[in-house]
């Protein structure tokens, strides 16, 4: 699926919703075009000598309820309208939040595992020289996204304070504790998909012994979700990273596999090569059989479009929580649903990682951190608010998950839109008897 279709996608769930939300046709209006866009050339002097160029881009999708907010990510795929897509999901995850961030997004178009870390270091750098007029903590601010990582923050956020030559932690959030990141961040997208889950559990009663799960992408935001699972005793089954996937009726051990998985770099190595391969029997998988597989939870949570009409029939899930941005696509949607497959939404099943972000911002603007409790019980606060808000608007005006927390979104932007005035209001004299 190309980036021109992921955008496509997120254009037509705005507009379908339109006027159904309950706006004026200046919100869904606004929120047709992204606010700025820039594109740059990153020049990085590579180990051997040699100048390499790489495409850099920041798109700043809209900021009616505050500066917008969004990740970088460096993968080959990155291109403007896949920043476009993401940035638009962004501004409605942060509304749905209810947090007074707008959304962005941004990346470079590069393969990051083929670079050495002084090279990463230098590409890191390269895009904030060339992002440093684009963003700042009260107009747009960064985080980690896909093969991003808290260094990567650090570096960044070293680059603007010594092009600016100030101390401005806030302009990056996602940083290593050490250098005014909060506690909490790194699990905080995993940790906000597990307080979906055990939400929706709870609703469904489900006894977590007799749920198996299957996650592609074991990074960041599958590790977390995955570890706080298998504690309350869900049966993780099947898991795969870029290399490929692996399957076990008995479940794996997540803790292992990941401390594995941080030596060998691929999942698939961890039980064919490393000591623990005798550990677990399992079966080899391709990314494309994890997603067919007969279980109770299908968690996508490495790149977006990955459900589409072409594979839609094979899957059987009978709930699929999107941790990655953007993975079902709106056709692959509409059949699902049909078949009452439930999907928790991306703006809802990821939004941990942009909530503590947040944390991160405030504590960084107060100069006053957080225990790991507070950001916790925080998050619980913000992301349960935000579930029974959309539960809410499911059951009483009969929308699945992903509709109703649009238009919890489209309505919170509306109400910003409309504070400034409206058609009626001036054309009825602005008030005035
Ligand atoms: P990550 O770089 O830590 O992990 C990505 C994982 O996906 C890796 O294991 C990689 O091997 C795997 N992967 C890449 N291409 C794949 C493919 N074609 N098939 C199967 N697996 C593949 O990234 P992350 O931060 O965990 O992000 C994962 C998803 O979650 C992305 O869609 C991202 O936008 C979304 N997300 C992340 C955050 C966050 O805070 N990190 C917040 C919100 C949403």
């Amino acid at each position: 699926m190309t980036a021109v279709d992921v955008w496509q996608d997120a254009l037509t769930r705005i507009s379908d919703l339109g006027e159904d939300a309950g706006v004026i046709p200046d919100v869904v209006e606004s929120l047709l075009y992204p606010d700025a866009l820039l594109e740059t050339s990153l020049r990085v002097r590579m180990d051997d000598g040699s100048i390499r160029h790489f495409r850099g881009f920041r798109c700043r999708y809209n900021n009616v309820l505050g500066p917008s907010k969004g990740g970088i990510r460096f993968h080959p795929q990155v291109s403007r309208t896949e920043m476009q897509a993401l940035a638009l999901w962004m501004t409605i995850k942060c509304a749905v939040l209810g947090l007074p961030f707008g959304g962005a997004k941004g990346g470079v178009a590069v393969q990051p595992k083929e670079l050495s870390p002084m090279e990463l270091e230098r590409l890191s750098r390269a895009y904030m020289r060339s992002m440093a007029d684009f963003i700042g903590p009260d107009i747009d601010i960064p985080a980690p996204d896909v093969y991003t990582n808290a260094m990567v923050m650090g570096w960044m956020a070293d680059e603007y304070e010594a092009i600016r030559r100030v101390k401005a932690p806030a302009v990056i959030t996602g940083k290593p504790i050490a250098l005014g990141g909060s506690q909490g961040r790194e699990e905080a997208t995993g940790r906000g998909a597990y307080i979906c889950i055990r939400e929706l559990g709870r609703r469904r009663n489900w006894q977590p012994e007799q749920m198996r799960v299957a996650i592609q992408g074991f990074g960041n935001a599958a590790y977390h979700v995955a570890r706080l699972l298998q504690a309350d005793g869900y049966n993780i089954v099947a898991i795969s990273d870029s290399k490929g996937g692996i399957y076990s009726e008995k479940g794996f051990n997540i803790e292992s596999l990941w401390q594995e998985k941080q030596k060998s770099r691929k999942v698939r190595a961890v039980y064919c090569e490393q000591s623990v391969c005798q550990l677990v029997e399992h079966v080899e998988i391709s990314n494309d059989e994890l997603l067919a597989l007969d279980v109770d939870l299908l968690i996508p949570a490495a790149l977006e479009g990955v459900i589409g009409a072409d594979n839609v029939d094979g899957i059987r899930a009978k709930t699929i929580v999107e941790v990655a941005n953007g993975p079902i696509r709106a056709v692959a949607e509409s059949a699902l649903l049909a078949r009452g497959v439930t999907v928790v939404p991306d703006v809802l099943a990821n939004a941990g990682g942009v909530t503590v972000s947040y944390f991160e911002w405030v504590q960084n603007r107060s100069g006053y951190f957080w225990s790991i409790e507070k950001v916790r019980n925080e998050l619980e606060d913000l992301m349960t608010r935000a579930l029974h808000e959309i539960f809410r608007i499911a059951e009483e005006e009969g929308r699945s998950l992903r509709n109703a927390a649009y238009v919890l979104a489209l309505r919170r932007i509306g109400k910003a839109v409309t504070a400034h005035g409206t058609k009626e209001y001036f054309q009825t004299g602005g008030g005035k008897d």
